[in-house]
């Protein structure tokens, strides 16, 4: 090859945040969990990924946190590719990306300031930028008025809240979502989704992994649908597909 010693520098529309080239992803076990999966995600977008359990929602969320890597194909976030990071490379990646679960996963004993602060600390950011930034994002999700209070204190609701603020405190790029509503009933659920709405209209890409139907065709975002470790559907301002 003439070029050889060249890096091979591949470009994407400037617009293209995260790119998926036919990407597989086989655990020790089994079938493959995503099955040659092609998709494109632009700055600014907000969409849903739905499917039954057991699709490979988790996993392709997963594969962006670099948690796995593809068994083959690669992906492409913001022009790096994921798969040749070097392992020190790794934490400066993550801090693109914000993530909320299922679970909240807030540190129990921990007041709702604490927790959120702590984000900042792991980068350390100064304590005076702290003690001004916690109190802004916790009024951006409607909890200003609840930074004293630990988790067992709150609802669901304002759980998932904390946990919101927690992952946008360092202003990340991208926020990423695991069925965010998935222990919270019907309005705490839509709540949680129109501030990630919000969000999404700050700037923020904002990816939701969800089976919740409802809010799913109330929103009216893009919706992909991976049924299988396949996409089987993608569509702008879609609906979710019903299995039966
Ligand atoms: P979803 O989030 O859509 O429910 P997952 O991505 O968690 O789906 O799982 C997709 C498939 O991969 C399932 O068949 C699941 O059993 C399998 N799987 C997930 N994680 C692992 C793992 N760590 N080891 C082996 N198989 C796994
Ligand atoms: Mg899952």
């Amino acid at each position: 090859m003439a070029f050889g010693r060249r890096k091979k520098v591949k470009t994407f529309a400037e617009d293209e945040l995260i790119v998926f080239e036919n990407v597989t992803k086989t655990y020790s076990t089994g079938a493959p969990a995503l099955n040659g999966v092609n998709l494109k995600i632009k700055k600014g977008e907000f969409v849903f990924i739905v499917g039954d359990s057991g699709s490979g929602k988790s996993t392709l969320i997963k594969l962006l946190l670099r948690e796995l890597i593809p068994t083959d194909g690669e992906i492409y976030v913001n022009g790096a590719r994921l798969s040749k990071l070097r392992r020190r490379q790794v934490p400066k990646y993550r801090r693109n990306l914000g993530v909320v679960f299922q679970d909240f996963r807030l540190i129990k004993n921990w007041s709702v300031y604490e927790n959120v602060a702590f984000a900042q600390r792991i980068v350390q950011t100064p304590n005076r930028l702290i003690k001004r930034n916690v109190p802004a994002i916790l009024s951006i999700v409607g909890l200003a008025s609840k930074y004293k209070a630990k988790p067992v204190q709150l609802s669901g609701g304002e759980q998932q809240r904390v946990a919101m603020a927690r992952a946008l405190i360092n202003k990340p790029p991208i926020l990423l979502c695991d069925e965010p509503t998935g222990n919270l009933d019907p309005k705490n659920s839509l709540e949680i989704m129109k501030l990630l709405d919000q969000i999404n209209k700050r700037g923020t890409t904002v990816i939701v992994v969800t089976h919740d139907k409802e809010i799913v065709n109330e929103m009216q975002k893009r919706v992909v649908t991976v049924r299988k470790g396949v996409i089987v559907s993608d569509e702008e301002k879609g609906g979710y597909i019903d299995e039966d």
